[in-house]
């Protein structure tokens, strides 16, 4: 049985960094010829104020010195990897992108391997898509079988980019004569390619499921994206080949997020100081952000590049007194006890527990059962939306696939 932790506090810090200083808030520099985007995933805009404070010497103090810190920054909601790395790359949250969650339920669309007479499947854009999930290119990628169908347009494989409902940044960038790269933690980030298919000239996304599951490891897989970067600011591709260099780059650190979660990480009160196993995560990431500005100074770049330093979301409650570690079973299995196989498909991750249901008319029955005393502190429910208290936040449920 999966365990997953309750009540998360989610807030994303949003560092934006550029030479021209205080102007470019106003009036972009015109100065700026690139965008090199960073996301830090897990990072709180206490960790990066506690490390500033600790850390007078590091390359995120010296950055925060001379650029814009935006402290109000908020991922979406809901958020994870996903929604809250397309809240950047497209302006929209999951309602327009429909992109709720890694994963969720589609209406639409039906089961990978099948002829799709049934329609209604699991999408799930992870490495569950990957050819050979322990191996750092994947084995080669996405395998095709394991995609879900489109019966609308003659059950053919659904490509993440395909699901993806807007535009990319990296769409509007190419298609104005911009290089373009982007480098994530598995190959179903292909996504940010666009429903063109052809937004990232250049995308790497070696496989995080290769590496160990350890500080460490996450560190070295870290370190690889990280060298990708500085090859692409060198006027390299990812790999190191001879290309020029991206008018819109950037990538994603795994550690951080990683260090929180670990048993041995986390915070150590809810002040937010960091444990060893975080702090050394936080400290590497600052060192390999770094080794990029040295590398821009090196090409007399880094006057005309903006750096964007954030978190496209958050991972884990500061306080761990607080938090409360919930089976994942226990909503769904209450919901069949209702009526059998009534759930569609349940996905929980972070603090939510999204749930589909086979038959939407007994949407209502479903979350006056779960709010009972007894039911929301067997499941510890905070809160439950559904009609006109989830159509404020999403799309109406009963429309949107
Ligand atoms: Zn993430």
């Amino acid at each position: 049985m999966s365990k997953r932790v309750f009540l998360l506090l989610v807030t994303g810090v949003c560092l934006v960094i550029s030479s021209s200083k205080i102007q470019l808030k106003a009036q972009p520099s015109p100065k700026i010829r690139r965008v090199l985007l960073i996301s830090v995933d897990g990072l709180h805009a206490l960790d990066l104020a506690n490390f500033v404070r600790t850390h007078p010497h590091s390359t995120l103090a010296q950055l925060s010195a001379s650029g814009i810190t935006y402290t109000q920054a908020s991922t979406s909601r809901p958020s994870n990897s996903f929604p809250g790395l397309l809240s950047m790359l497209t302006g929209g949250s999951p309602a327009s992108t429909g992109v709720w969650y890694e994963g969720a339920y589609a209406r639409s669309l039906s089961a990978p391997g099948s002829s799709c007479k049934t329609i209604g499947t699991e999408v799930i854009w992870s490495n569950a898509l990957d050819k050979n999930k322990k191996l750092v290119d994947a084995g080669g990628g996405i395998d095709p079988a394991k995609l879900p169908l489109d019966p609308g347009k003659g059950c053919i494989p659904v490509y993440p980019h395909n699901f993806l409902k807007v535009n990319t940044i990296f769409e509007v960038a190419r298609s104005n004569g911009m290089r373009t790269a982007w480098i994530d933690k598995h190959p179903s980030y292909e996504m940010v390619n666009g429903p063109s298919g052809k937004g990232v000239d250049d995308l790497y996304t070696p496989e995080i499921g290769s590496s160990t599951r350890d500080v460490k490891g996450q560190i070295a897989y870290d370190d690889l994206k990280v060298q990708a970067i500085i090859n692409e600011i060198n006027g390299l591709d990812h790999a190191g080949k001879p290309s020029t260099v991206p008018g819109l780059f950037g990538m994603t650190f795994q550690s951080v997020r990683f260090a929180q979660v670990t048993p041995a990480g986390g915070y150590t009160d809810a002040s937010g100081m960091p444990s060893e196993p975080l702090l050394e995560a936080i400290d590497h990431a600052d060192q390999s952000i770094g080794k990029m500005v040295s590398a821009l100074k090196a090409r007399n770049l880094l006057d005309s590049t903006l750096i964007i330093v954030t978190a496209k979301h958050a991972q884990a409650p500061i306080d761990r007194n607080k938090a409360r570690i919930v089976d994942e079973s226990i909503i769904p299995k209450l919901i069949d006890r209702m009526q059998n196989k009534l759930v569609a498909f349940s996905y929980a991750d972070g603090n939510i527990t999204s749930i589909w249901l086979t038959d939407q008319s007994q949407t209502e029955k479903v979350a006056r059962m779960l709010v009972e005393p007894a039911n929301a502190s067997l499941a510890a429910i905070q809160n439950v939306l559904w009609g006109e208290s989830l159509k404020l936040m999403t799309n109406n449920p009963s429309r949107d696939t």
